[in-house]
Parts: C-alpha cells; sequence; structure tokens
C-alpha cells in the first residue's frame, strides 16, 4: 500500500474555524515558504482549459491546470501560470452521419488579456518573434505567448517540428515574458514533460550567469516539480538531434549546458522525460494508484518514485451553487472549500428530499444548455422533473470505453425503458482517430435501430466545459469504465460525485483512492464479464433513484469516502507541503 498521503486529514487548516486566522496561517505559511508577488509559485502547461478567460483546452489536463489556478487565487497563494494562447481553436459537429471538426479564431483582447511586450526564439535560422499577453487577478496571474501562426493545441503530431516549436516557445518564450514581468520563480511545476523546457531555461540562465554548472544544476532539480500524467514512458514521442539543433540548441547560452543535453540522446534520438526526469527532483503523479504504477526509469535505468497528489477540482465552479451553500452551512466544508474535521458526521443533514430538490435545480441548468444544442437526430431535448438520466462524458479515447454500454442494445434498453430513463453520452473525438470516430458512428447505429434507443439515448457533440457542467449537475448517474491501469486521475467523476449524482465506475485513477464499497463499482475478468457487471449496476442506480432510502445512504457513503480527495484546496495544499515543507 502507498500511504505517503494518508496524512491529509490532519493538515493544520482542518480546524480552523475563521477566516481571520486562516489568513494569518496562511501568510505564515506562504512567507515561511518564500512565496510572495515578485517569487511566485510558477505552473507551465502546454493546455489550458479555461473558457471564461479564452483559452480552451482539449480535456483534463487543461481543466486540471485552471482549477490550481483558480484554487490558489481563492486561497491566496501567489501564483503564475504560463500557456501559450492558441490563436485557433477546436470545435465539433455532428453532420451527415459524422463528426465534423471546425476550426475558429479567438482574439486575446475579447478576453481581457493585455499585452505586455514581445519576446523572440531562435528557430531554423529564423527569430521567432512572440507577443507577451497578460491577465491579473488578486493574486493569480495568467501569462500567456502567442503569434499568428502558433497554430491550435495539439495540431502536429506529437513529435514533430511544429510541437516542438510551440514546446520551445512556452518554455524559452514565457521564461523571458516573466523577466518583461519583473517575476522571478520561487517554484516550477510542469505539467507534463512538453513543458521541459521552462526549466531547462532556468539552468541555463543560472550556468551562464557565473554559477557553477553543478550547483546550477542542483539549484534548478530543487525548485522544479514534474508531474506526471501518462502512464508509460514507451508511449512517449521522441525528438531527433536535428530537431533540437533547429529548435533547441540555438536558444542555448551556457556551453555545459548544451553540452550536458547533447549528451542526453540516445541513437540520436531524446524522450523530454528521460531528462524531464534529470532536472526536476520533484516529481508527482495524479493519484495513488498511478504514482505507484507508473512505469519510467531515469537514465540509469532506476524506476522513478512519484508522489502521489491525486488531482482536485475547484468546487466553486464545478459545484451547483445550491449544493455549496448547503455544504457550507452544515459544516461540510469551511470558507476554503475544505472539507471540515466532522464533515462525515455533518453530512447527515443530507436527505433524499434535499438530493431530489437540488437535482431538479439542476435540471433547468441542464436543459437550458441542451436549448442549443441538439442531439444526433437534430432534437433539442427537455428533461422533465424526475426523469432519470445516465451519462458518460469524457473524451472518447479507446480506454475510456463509451461502447461498453451499447454491447448487449436489448439489455440496456430493458434498463432505460421501465422507469423511461435517458441515456446522454458528450465527448470529443480526437482530431483523426478514426477509429473512435467509428465506433461512435457504431454506437449511434446500433441506438438507430431500436425505436426506444433512438429516442432515449443522445449524442451532444462539442463537449465542453459548459456541458461538462449541465451534465454534473444535472443527471442523475454517472458512468466511468476506463480499463483498469489506464486512467492517471480522470476529474468528471469527482464533478458527478460532489454534485450528488450515483458513480458507476472501473477501480482507477482517483476513484481507486477509495474503496470498492463507496460507489457501485465495477470489476470483472475481462471485458464481457465487465459488461454484466455495468448493467446490474445500472439498474441499482435506476433503483436508488426510486427509492428514497437507499439514494440517501449512497449519495453520503460516496461523499464521505470522497470530498477531501474532490478538494482542490486540499491537493494545492498537498502540492505546497511537498514542494516547500516546513
Ligand atoms: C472535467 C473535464 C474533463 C476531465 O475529464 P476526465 O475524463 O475525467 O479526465 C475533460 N474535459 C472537460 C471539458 C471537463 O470539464
Amino acid at each position: 500500500m502507498n500511504d505517503e498521503n494518508d496524512g491529509f486529514f490532519y493538515h493544520p487548516l482542518d480546524t480552523i474555524e475563521d477566516a481571520e486566522v486562516f489568513e494569518t496561517a496562511i501568510d505564515r505559511k506562504v512567507f515561511s515558504r518564500r512565496l510572495s508577488h515578485e517569487r511566485p509559485y510558477t505552473y507551465w502547461t502546454l493546455e489550458l482549459y479555461d473558457q471564461e478567460n479564452g483559452i480552451r483546452g482539449g480535456g483534463g489536463l487543461g481543466v486540471l491546470a485552471a482549477d490550481t489556478r483558480r484554487v490558489a487565487e481563492q486561497v491566496k497563494v501567489p501564483f503564475v501560470l504560463i500557456t501559450p494562447f492558441y490563436p485557433y481553436e477546436a470545435h465539433q459537429k455532428w453532420q451527415d452521419g459524422q463528426i465534423v471538426d471546425e476550426h475558429i479564431p479567438v482574439n486575446y483582447d475579447s478576453f481581457g488579456f493585455s499585452k505586455v511586450g514581445d519576446v523572440t526564439v531562435k528557430c531554423c535560422n529564423n527569430i521567432c518573434n512572440l507577443e507577451v499577453i497578460e491577465k491579473s487577478f488578486d493574486y493569480t496571474k495568467i501569462v500567456a505567448i502567442t503569434e499568428p501562426n502558433f497554430g491550435e493545441l495539439y495540431s502536429g503530431l506529437s513529435g514533430s517540428d511544429h510541437r516542438l516549436y510551440q514546446e520551445v516557445c512556452l518554455g524559452f518564450g514565457g521564461y523571458q515574458a516573466l523577466k518583461l514581468l519583473g517575476l522571478k520563480p520561487a517554484i516550477m511545476q510542469l505539467n507534463e514533460v512538453a513543458t521541459f523546457f521552462a526549466a531547462l531555461v532556468r539552468l541555463d540562465e543560472l550556468a551562464s550567469n557565473g554559477m557553477d554548472f553543478y550547483e546550477a544544476v542542483v539549484y534548478t532539480r530543487k525548485h522544479t516539480l514534474y508531474t506526471n500524467h501518462t502512464l508509460v514512458q514507451a508511449a512517449e514521442a521522441e525528438f531527433s538531434l536535428e530537431q533540437f539543433e533547429n529548435f533547441v540548441f540555438p536558444n542555448l547560452k551556457s556551453k555545459p549546458v548544451k553540452k550536458w543535453l547533447h549528451d542526453k540522446f540516445v541513437d540520436g534520438r531524446i524522450k523530454l522525460s528521460s531528462v524531464t526526469i534529470e532536472i526536476a527532483e520533484l516529481r508527482s503523479g495524479v493519484s495513488k494508484l498511478h504514482a505507484r504504477v507508473a512505469n519510467y526509469h531515469d537514465i540509469a535505468g532506476e524506476r522513478v518514485k512519484f508522489k502521489a497528489i491525486t488531482n482536485g477540482i475547484d468546487m466553486k465552479k464545478w459545484v451547483l451553487p445550491d449544493i455549496m451553500k448547503f455544504y457550507h452551512e452544515e459544516g461540510i466544508l469551511d470558507e476554503f472549500d475544505m472539507p471540515t474535521p466532522n464533515f462525515s458526521d455533518n453530512l447527515k443533514a443530507l436527505s433524499s428530499d434535499l438530493i431530489l430538490s437540488f437535482k431538479e435545480v439542476g435540471r433547468g441548468i441542464l436543459n437550458k444548455e441542451l436549448s442549443h444544442r441538439p442531439d444526433q437526430n437534430g432534437e433539442i431535448l427537455n428533461f422533465e422533473e424526475g426523469e432519470v438520466i445516465f451519462d458518460f462524458k469524457r473524451r472518447f479515447v479507446d480506454y475510456k470505453r463509451p461502447q461498453l454500454p451499447f454491447k448487449d442494445p436489448a439489455r440496456l434498453r430493458s434498463i432505460l425503458e421501465p422507469i423511461n430513463a435517458h441515456y446522454i453520452l458528450a465527448g470529443r473525438v480526437h482530431t483523426g482517430d478514426s477509429r473512435m470516430a467509428k465506433i461512435l458512428a457504431e454506437i449511434l447505429n446500433t441506438v438507430n435501430s431500436d425505436d426506444y434507443l433512438r429516442t432515449h439515448v443522445h449524442y451532444i457533440a462539442d463537449y465542453d466545459e459548459k456541458l461538462a457542467f449541465a451534465l454534473s449537475v444535472g443527471s442523475n448517474v454517472a458512468i466511468n469504465v476506463p480499463i483498469v491501469g489506464l486512467e492517471a486521475c480522470g476529474t468528471s467523476w469527482e464533478k458527478d460525485v460532489a454534485n450528488l449524482n450515483l458513480l458507476i465506475s472501473t477501480h482507477d485513477g482517483g476513484v481507486a483512492d477509495g474503496s470498492m464499497e463507496s460507489y457501485l463499482n465495477v470489476h470483472g475478468m475481462g471485458e464481457d464479464e465487465e459488461v454484466l457487471e455495468l448493467y446490474t449496476r445500472m439498474e441499482e442506480a435506476a433503483a436508488a433513484w426510486e427509492n428514497k432510502f437507499d439514494l440517501d445512504m449512497m449519495i453520503k457513503k460516496q461523499l464521505a469516502e470522497f470530498l477531501p480527495t474532490i478538494s482542490g484546496a486540499r491537493m494545492l495544499y498537498d502540492y505546497l507541503d511537498y514542494l516547500l515543507p516546513e
């Protein structure tokens, strides 16, 4: 068992009751840890999912980045997030029986960013100009770099020149952007290896400004955290020495740094994880299970250890305001959205009548969101109070298995029909993923050939934050069935649990931080068994929404088990404890 994280229940902040005491505690923590507006916590990410601020990401990695920044703002931690601003964003629609990609230009002015200045990066014998833009909040900032040909998030394959160009721009351009703003990173958190270059520039700065190379390495390592979200190193793309000669080496000043980097190539190729592991002494995985199973080796061949810091969510953003008010009034969450020491006792204030009334409010939000988003048949949906909705909402990728509930359409119908339930599918198919596009088309064919399913299973295209929120608050049962061992954490299920939905899930990612008895668990030897289990759990969930006693008990059990995991403030303090121990 990995019990590294079990201490968080005893976090000193759990016992703080009033804001004044909290502020002093925060100040003490922050100052004793030498974070300030000029020396902030810096968070580097190639992906940010923050539609309010004009930046639309691809999935969970970007949502996590946006939530981390918002939580830092709420708990007043000086924090700067550095990311690209992509001039185009990807959307999808369902048209003539297939997914159609759309590319929509976006302008940073319309989202409150202002231009700070320009920086340059050398690539392929050219000087590339990058604009630095900034949006400031009270305690946090988003600093973005951009240029008109920067492209879209994840445009180009992961080992392509364009991707390397984007990554180099973020690292080298972003570091100069901080200098323009007079900021010095106290800590650098690298959200995946694509942001390695930020730490490399810091090393280069130190080593070219008179610090001994080995001291510069030690200093950079001590202040850099690599957060891994991927399970297998083998799956990672590689770059060639030639690509680095075009994009990376021309930007380095220090000879020993160039030599250090050059020596890391094996047969003329490099994986960014191998160098990220070397430059970051601190390394974290995004759930207990993930930290335990992530299979990474350093250059010496030693297995890399990851500290488990499970992803949380910004509860203010993702939870129905009426439910948040209830959590606060009943002493379930404190004013910083941390579960109180006696939150599980206080959950007794919840009742099935309250759950149903919160769901009614959520249903209104869902209907409103769906009023401008027709399903695959062009129908505008409007759900009645009390109708049970199952949903599957997440990126359509292989391991998440959106097709699982459609393996036996007759059985699915037999579960939905008696209670007139609906099933909503929502999720992006990654551009170019023809396999998943085909699986989606097959699901919808299956659905179309059954007269009940045709009108009760709905695919809603262009999954985004708004739809994610509307479904979390407005549906009743969430289905999360990744192949066990492949989900790093997942956060949609956290939105569902916090919004009082029943969770049906395999024991994987962050869900496996809790016990199998605390939610509707799907397990089995092989997929056929899992499918049978899934249907049984769906029957139980359907029955629970008709039985007040069971519903109340099951929702409370989920919350008692998972609220501490879900709390984004808990996550941020776990990071601070790891990065800046007292
Ligand atoms: C919450 C959220 C995610 C995270 O999805 P997981 O599959 O649970 O990691 C992805 N996309 C959007 C739009 C979200 O709101």
